[in-house]
């Protein structure tokens, strides 16, 4: 893997190749708004980039979330009640 040499310099990129950056428009793009507060951005320049995707976008757009932010966790909220019937479930079971 190559060092970046168009926008990101010594970071190492997969999509540098011998004959230059082989993404879209030879170039990373900026991040989105929902990626604000994500713990994988990092500055060039003025513009703010993501340390891991080429297209932050693309994610979101896409997909709908970035499956690396580190904000914007889904809180996983256990009802105590279904617990309780689940557990009560399995003891049946046995
Ligand atoms: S990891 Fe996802 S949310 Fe974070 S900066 Fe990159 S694209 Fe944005």
């Amino acid at each position: 893997m190559l060092d970046c040499a168009t926008l990101k310099p010594e970071r190492k990129c997969i999509f540098m190749k011998k004959s230059g950056c082989s993404y879209i428009d030879n170039r990373c793009k900026p991040i989105v708004e929902q990626c604000k507060g994500c713990n994988n951005i990092e500055v060039y320049g003025d513009t703010t980039y993501c340390k891991v995707y080429a297209e932050p976008a693309t994610k979101w757009v896409v997909i709908g979330e970035c499956p690396l932010a580190t904000h914007n966790k889904k809180e996983v909220k256990e009802d105590k009640s279904a617990f309780q019937r689940r557990k009560g479930k399995s003891m049946r079971g046995r």
